[in-house]
C-alpha cells in the first residue's frame, strides 16, 4: 500500500460516510453525514475533506440510479429516483469544482466488488460479483479488474426468476413485482411472512425460502457473467447460515451443469471486509483515478 491518501465517499439513501486513507486497514478520518437534500449533505462532505490534508484522488460509491457514461452531459449525476430532491442530484461536479484532484464514481455495489476483489474475500480473482440483500437487491460485477458498466449499470436486482414451486407471494417490485429483488429483499420477507426478519417463527422455513430465492438470482448471474465468486452482503446476508445454504441451493438448481462440483461450499461468501466493502471501494475507485 503507498502513502499516498485517497479520499472515499460511501453515499447511501440515510447517510454518506466520508473517509480518507489508502485502503480498508488504512482509513486515517471517518464521518457519517446524514442524508438530507443534497445541496447540504454535499456541503457537509466538502467540510470534511477541506479539514483533511490533500488527497490525490477522490472516489464516491453512491446508491443509483446513476448516469456512468463518461460522455453524458450529465455524468456523474443520480437519474431518476423517487427520493425526494435527489432526482437527477451532480454527484461529482461539486467535487471535481472544489477538490481540483480526479474524482470517479461508481455504484456503491460496482465498487464493493472492487474492495472485495482487491482487499477481501475475492482477492487476487479476475471476475467477481457483489451482490447486497437488503432493504432492496443490488449487484456489481468487476470482469478483469474492473468494475462493468455500459448504456445502465447492472441492475442485478431487477432480474427475472422462476417462482418456487406452490409460491404464490406476488412480490413487491413497483416496476416488476415478482423479479429479484420483489421477491428476496428484506420487505419481501416482511411482506411474505407478515413481520420482519428477526420475528419470523420459523426461522429455518424462512432462511430456506430466502437462500432458493437468492440463489435462483445468482443462477442467472453465473450463467450471465461468470463470475468465480459471488459475495453476497447487506442486511438479510446476516441471517443464520444462508451463505451456506444459498451455495448449497445453488448448486441443486444448477443441476451439474457447469462446475459447480467444484464448490459445494465456497462460491458464496460474505464480504471479507466485513461492512466496510463501499468505503474501501470508494477508497479503490480513487486509487484508479489516478
Ligand atoms: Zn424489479
Amino acid at each position: 500500500m503507498s502513502d499516498e491518501v485517497y479520499g472515499g465517499i460511501e453515499a447511501g439513501g440515510t447517510k454518506f460516510v466520508c473517509v480518507v486513507g489508502n485502503g480498508p486497514d488504512g482509513i486515517l478520518e471517518r464521518q457519517r453525514v446524514q442524508t438530507t437534500d443534497p445541496s447540504t449533505t454535499l456541503a457537509e462532505c466538502l467540510e470534511f475533506f477541506d479539514r483533511q490534508s490533500a488527497i490525490h484522488a477522490l472516489g464516491i460509491a453512491s446508491f443509483g440510479p446513476l448516469e456512468l457514461r463518461p460522455s453524458h452531459p450529465e455524468f456523474g449525476h443520480i437519474t431518476e429516483t423517487p427520493k425526494p430532491g435527489w432526482d437527477r442530484a451532480d454527484l461529482l461536479g461539486p467535487f471535481a469544482d472544489r477538490l481540483g484532484v480526479p474524482v470517479a464514481i461508481d455504484t456503491d455495489v460496482n465498487a464493493a466488488a472492487l474492495a472485495e476483489v482487491r482487499w477481501g474475500a475475492a482477492k487476487g480473482l479476475r471476475n467477481a460479483v457483489y451482490v447486497t440483500v437488503g432493504t432492496g437487491v443490488g449487484g456489481g460485477a468487476v470482469i478483469d479488474g474492473r468494475p462493468v458498466s455500459g448504456l445502465i449499470h447492472p441492475e442485478m436486482g431487477h432480474v427475472s426468476i422462476p417462482r418456487l414451486p406452490n409460491d404464490e407471494f406476488p412480490g413487491i417490485c413497483p416496476f416488476h413485482g415478482d423479479c429479484f429483488e420483489g421477491l428476496a429483499c428484506g420487505p419481501a420477507i416482511e411482506a411474505r411472512w407478515g413481520r420482519p426478519a428477526e420475528a419470523v417463527e420459523d426461522v429455518e422455513s424462512m432462511v430456506d425460502m430466502e437462500a432458493a430465492t437468492i440463489a435462483a438470482g445468482f443462477r442467472q448471474i453465473v450463467y450471465v457473467l461468470a463470475p468465480e465468486l459471488i459475495v453476497l452482503g447487506g442486511g438479510v446476508s446476516k441471517l443464520p447460515r444462508i451463505h451456506e445454504k444459498v451455495n448449497a441451493a445453488l448448486v441443486d438448481q444448477m443441476s451439474d451443469y457447469a462446475v459447480m462440483a467444484e464448490h459445494q461450499s465456497d462460491f458464496v461468501v460474505p464480504p471479507g471486509l466485513g461492512d466496510d466493502s463501499g468505503v474501501a471501494g470508494a477508497l479503490a475507485l480513487a486509487i484508479d483515478a489516478c
